[in-house]
């Protein structure tokens, strides 16, 4: 009998360029996972995320209290897979939570998730009110409207929070949901509910084919916090839940950071890497300086395309908006863009997707070559603005204008004859 399980794989064997038997073999590894939820309704297409596996974009969108507008995030979740988003994250914390994350469920057929605590946080008064039976709430709610994958915060533990007391970070915690905790923990004076019980979190899962996106509460927030205690103790609890969720079954990612210096990269990744057993690694940027808002897309997608280099498999998008407001559409689909630029280039050195990912470069020398430029859009990442710049200012002859008869490559290839 043919199951729901042989269709997936079926279906995401070919898009990778991988067999199925082999993507079969890291799948029960644990290091490539293929979110989806049991409930989740429609024709989703399935992503595979790891080893061997093309570079996936994840882009962030939803509403904030301070800006609520439901038609707006949903565009921007449409827009986000339109230039190639292959998951996307609904991080609402204004106005009617359930509307937003049910329309983008509706609206978008890559895999959706969500951080479930923003929910459970923002239903009480105060962050630190809530109760432990809210935050399970939440992913339940959410796991039961379909969600396909779930940020959650469980490495943030009384161990975890002993390294920040006694670092002497600049930005303490930057990641809201890991804030959420930390304040939690500390006004309770309790272990973190997620982590406390995290078999009942893994039940949760299990039940819905949810799965866990562990979430990287001691991300540094800046350069100088970069790779310190706080962030590695992390690590080293999340390593210990990745294991115990492979136990039950359970599809687990790993979050990471944040901001790093180019050469810290290599090390955090790979210590990240092995200390969780190789699970699938999802990383926000990171940033490579601190010193370019309004231009940050561009500094994660360097820090994106490096740290995927050394095995990061996920990337999540920056846009231009990063540390400064709430993004514009136009700035989801810049910082979509660019992370997709970030993804191919990383594809490109990254073992079971270079060569594929290298033909398209050369199918791209072989268009200017022949100065075939229907060609070359068609090849381009982003074709529209390839299209719209060389409209602006044409050539009148078959090149372009810059050199114009000059051609370089026009030349030469009149004399080489080849
Ligand atoms: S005109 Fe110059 S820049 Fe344009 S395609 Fe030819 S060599 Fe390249």
């Amino acid at each position: 009998m043919i199951t729901a399980e042989d269709i997936k794989l079926k279906r995401v064997a070919p898009a990778e360029g991988v067999s199925v038997e082999k993507l079969k073999r890291l799948i029960e590894s644990g290091r490539v996972v293929i979110p989806h939820n049991a409930r989740r309704e429609g024709d989703i297409v399935p992503k595979a995320i790891g080893e061997c596996m093309s570079t996936k974009v994840n882009v962030n969108v939803g509403t904030s209290k301070d800006y609520v507008n439901i038609d707006e995030e949903v565009a921007k979740a449409r827009a986000a897979v339109k230039y190639g988003a292959d998951t996307v994250m609904d991080l609402s914390t204004g106005g009617d939570l359930d509307e937003v994350r049910r329309r983008i469920l509706k609206e978008v057929n890559v895999p959706v998730g969500t951080v479930p605590i923003y929910q459970a946080a923002l239903s009480e008064r105060a962050v630190v009110d809530m109760s432990s039976d809210d935050m399970f709430n939440a992913v339940r709610r959410h796991a039961e409207d379909g969600i396909d994958f779930v940020t959650i915060h469980a490495g943030v533990n009384l161990n975890t929070l002993e390294r920040l007391r006694r670092s002497n970070r600049i930005l303490n915690v930057v990641s809201r949901g890991g804030a959420f905790l930390v304040a939690w923990m500390i006004h309770n004076e309790l272990e973190n509910p997620f982590y406390k019980e995290y078999d009942y979190l893994l039940e949760i899962a299990k039940e819905y084919e949810l799965t866990l996106s562990l979430g990287d509460g001691m991300r540094p927030g800046c350069i100088a916090d970069a790779s310190d205690r706080a962030k590695f103790m992390e690590n080293i609890i999340l390593g210990e839940l990745v294991t115990l969720a492979r136990e039950k079954g359970v599809q687990v990612i790993v979050e990471g950071p944040g901001h790093v210096p180019l050469d810290e990269i290599e090390t955090s990744v790979k210590a990240i890497k092995h200390i969780t057993d190789f699970a699938p690694l999802y990383l926000l940027g990171p940033l490579v300086t601190d010193i370019a808002p309004g231009y940050d897309h561009i500094v994660s997608a360097i820090g994106g395309a490096v740290a995927c280099m050394y095995g990061a498999d996920f990337l999540c998008m920056v846009s231009p908006s990063e540390h400064l407001a709430l993004p514009s559409l136009d700035h989801i689909i810049d910082g979509t863009v660019v992370t997709k630029i970030a993804a191919h280039i990383a594809d490109m050195v990254k073992a079971g997707q270079r060569e594929r990912a290298r033909q398209q470069d050369i199918e791209m020398a072989y268009a200017r070559r022949n100065l075939d430029w229907k060609r070359q859009f068609e090849l381009a990442i982003e074709p529209r603005e390839a299209g719209r710049i060389r409209s602006n200012r044409p050539s009148e002859s078959e090149a372009c204008s810059i050199c114009g008869d000059l051609c370089a490559i026009k030349l030469v290839k009149e004399f080489l004859k080849r």
